[in-house]
């Protein structure tokens, strides 16, 4: 994957290594396998999820989800940074730092279907005076086959599930497709839901990268709340009741149109992920899409059923989804 910002990274361990240096990392808690069968790691995601200090904690499980290669590593290195930096106003760092976190070292990065978590759950204050913790998920699959895209399916319906937030990422418009894949795996997780009594998901954001229309709509939430409607109104027939659908599944839908980072970013093979390489278009925009996503007043706890649910809880919720599917 010679296009990733990766040659620089620090991190380097498969999914059966152990931490050595205690250094936080991404933790493959889910692998979809080559015959369709799910493999949740459960000790990993005990360790990370029955750590001390959390697992008493309510938890705020944010997922970004989407096809590979379409920057997700790159924004969730960034998410990093603003958790890392406890949403300081100079969050964004330094021009000349190589951005780290999420992505892979060259050449190591199989393309596994299945959910990465972020090992660090961060602790966070929020302004009504109570403390969350927030979990990082990372859900990747592929779509060029029946099969994959089952299989892609059941994983965006598993993290849809366990998160308070999904993001779902897209390149440069929403297609159908993502419409259509969207609308799969919000019902392989609302029939789940219904084996179990439980109610829909909570946020869904939309996503859109490389944004190439800024005239039309512009970047950022408002011009993606507009463009969303529309492209919601504006459909076939056929499809017309995914629109329903998808309204009938989350509490809150949105959209946010982020600008193309320039060409060094999409295509230079040694970029690693400086800022003083990204398009200022972008940066801008992203010191607008992070904090909205991230920022302590924003943070949803996860709820199900109306209950809130802490580390320990959805620990339980996880391996008893995960059972639907293998059943
Ligand atoms: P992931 O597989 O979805 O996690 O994608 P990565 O974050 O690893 O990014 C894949 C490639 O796309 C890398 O070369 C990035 O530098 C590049 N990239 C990151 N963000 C964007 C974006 O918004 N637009 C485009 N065109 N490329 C991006
Ligand atoms: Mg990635």
């Amino acid at each position: 994957c010679s296009g990733s910002l990766v040659d620089k990274n620090v991190y380097d361990w498969s999914s059966e290594e152990e931490e050595t240096d205690g250094r936080a990392r991404p933790v493959q808690v889910l692998v979809v396998k080559d015959d369709h069968t799910f493999e949740l790691d459960e000790a990993a995601l005990s360790k990370i999820l029955l750590a001390e200090e959390v697992r008493d904690r309510e938890v705020v499980a944010i997922s970004v989800a989407g096809a590979f290669r379409k920057g997700k590593s790159f924004l969730m290195d960034f998410m990093l940074r603003y958790m890392y930096s406890q949403a300081s106003d100079k969050w964004l760092g330094d021009a000349d730092e190589p951005l780290m976190g999420f992505s892979w070292r060259g050449g190591s990065e199989r393309e596994t279907t299945g959910i990465q978590i972020w090992s660090e759950v961060f602790l966070v204050d929020k302004p009504d005076g109570s403390k969350v913790a927030v979990l990082l998920m990372d859900t990747q699959g592929t779509f060029d086959s029946q099969s994959t895209l089952r299989d892609s399916a059941t994983v965006f319906a598993l993290s849809t599930m366990i998160s308070s937030m999904q993001v779902y990422n897209i390149s440069q418009n929403v297609q159908e497709d993502d419409l259509q894949h969207l609308q799969l795996f919000t019902e392989y997780g609302r029939l789940a839901m219904e084996e179990t009594f439980l109610k829909p998901f909570q946020s869904m954001i939309f996503l859109v990268r490389d944004w190439s229309f800024p005239y039309e709509f512009p970047y950022g939430q408002e011009g993606g709340m507009k463009f969303l409607e529309k492209r919601l109104k504006n459909q076939h027939e056929e499809l017309q009741n995914v629109r329903k659908h998808i309204h009938s599944c989350f509490t809150n839908i949105s959209c946010f149109l982020m600008p193309h980072p320039g060409l060094k970013v999409a295509t230079n093979p040694h970029f690693d992920g400086r800022l003083k390489e990204i398009d200022q278009d972008f940066i801008n925009n992203l010191q607008v899409l992070v904090p909205w996503l991230l920022r302590p007043k924003n943070l949803d706890v996860k709820e199900i059923n109306g209950s809130k649910i802490t580390c320990r809880g959805l620990l339980e919720y996880f391996k008893a989804y995960i059972k639907i599917y293998q059943g």
